[in-house]
């Protein structure tokens, strides 16, 4: 195992990740940024990104990932290719392993490493991701504005995209695969409500049809086997996400679902000198914005950490 001590250690390489590590830098704390195993994160899955502030004519995930790459770069980020693969939070300072082989210890950690969306896992729902597939209303939606689309999923968010769909879309399918729901009471009502959205219950999807773009979805019902065929433009999955969190389970406090726990209002855990911003603590917003604000809140915070230790080792 090979050793190195760094001031600040950045885990992944999203839009939270990112800004961290732009501010990091300027603040002249010289921060190494693990990028993971999906460099980029989350926005390099999908395509044009128009509600990113700043962009008037919008931008390509991937291109955008690139530009903050280049612009944590500038400011003297040493970013790393790899995947952070256990850490010790047990004494201080704190150490992380990348790849199994080189530790890093550092003074401050600042958790990134985002969510990853669950998928049906079809082969088809693979071939056609980001050709008609997403797992994202907010985001994807508006390419879809004037056709007819789906929601697969009965949970909170699937209520949610479902009804921002509707709003731009003629047609919404949902697909619920038992006989209820599990969204919160008014946002099911919400969406019984609305006249263009049609619940397909107790209905599972079988394939997604289409070869370069997506042209319909085949759905069964499950009580009766009865197969159907839906023609459509937009298949958004909506069936929960998963926090990237797994390696900091001994350590940190999360949620029932795995995301992880700050301080209202802050980026900080309960472990001093750790902080946690972006998809990895957020189960309700989710976005490239809020990521990118909280990437700033989790450097700020651990300039001002550094800072008063550095003032209690001086004493
Ligand atoms: P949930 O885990 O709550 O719901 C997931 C949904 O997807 C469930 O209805 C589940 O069905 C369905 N599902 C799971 N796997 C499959 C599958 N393979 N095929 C078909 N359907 C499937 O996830 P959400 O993302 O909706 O919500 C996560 C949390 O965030 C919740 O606590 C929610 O309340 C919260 N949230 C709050 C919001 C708000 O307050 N504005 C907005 C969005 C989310 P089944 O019910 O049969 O298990």
């Amino acid at each position: 195992m090979t050793e190195e001590k760094v001031k600040v250690l950045i885990i992944g390489s999203g839009p939270a990740g990112y800004t961290a590590a732009i501010y990091a830098s300027r603040a002249g704390l010289n921060p190494v940024l693990v990028t993971g195993g999906e460099p980029g994160g989350q926005l390099t899955t999908t395509n044009d990104v128009e509600n990113f502030p700043g962009y008037p004519e919008g931008i390509n995930g991937p291109a955008m990932m690139v530009d903050l790459q280049k612009q944590a770069e500038r400011f003297g980020t040493d970013i790393r290719y790899g995947l952070v693969t256990s850490v010790d939070f047990s004494g201080y300072p704190h150490k992380a392993v990348v790849d199994e082989k080189h530790e890093i210890t550092a003074d401050a950690i600042i958790i990134s490493t985002g969510a990853s969306a669950k998928y049906l896992g079809l082969e088809s729902e693979a071939k056609l991701m980001n050709q008609g597939v997403s797992a994202c209303a907010v985001c994807d939606g508006f390419f879809y504005k004037g056709k007819d689309v789906a929601v697969v999923g009965a949970g909170d968010t699937a209520a949610e995209e479902a009804l921002y769909l509707a709003n731009i879309c003629p047609k919404v399918h949902m697909i619920v695969r038992r006989d209820e729901m599990r969204a919160s009471t008014i946002m099911q009502e919400r969406v019984k409500n609305a006249a263009n959205i049609e619940i397909h219950w107790n209905s599972s999807t079988e394939e997604v049809l289409g070869e370069n773009e997506v042209t319909g979805i085949r759905i069964v019902d499950n009580v009766s086997g009865e197969k159907s065929e839906i023609p459509l433009s937009g298949f958004f999955v909506a069936i929960g996400h998963k926090p990237n969190t797994d390696i900091f389970k001994d350590y940190l406090d999360t949620d029932e679902s795995g995301y992880l726990l700050v301080e209202p209002g802050t980026s900080k855990t309960k472990v001093e000198g750790v902080f946690v911003t972006g998809d990895a603590a957020d189960r309700v917003y989710r976005q490239a914005i809020t990521a990118a604000g909280s990437g700033c809140m989790g450097a700020l915070d651990a300039e001002r950490f550094l800072a008063a230790k550095e003032f209690e080792m001086a004493q």
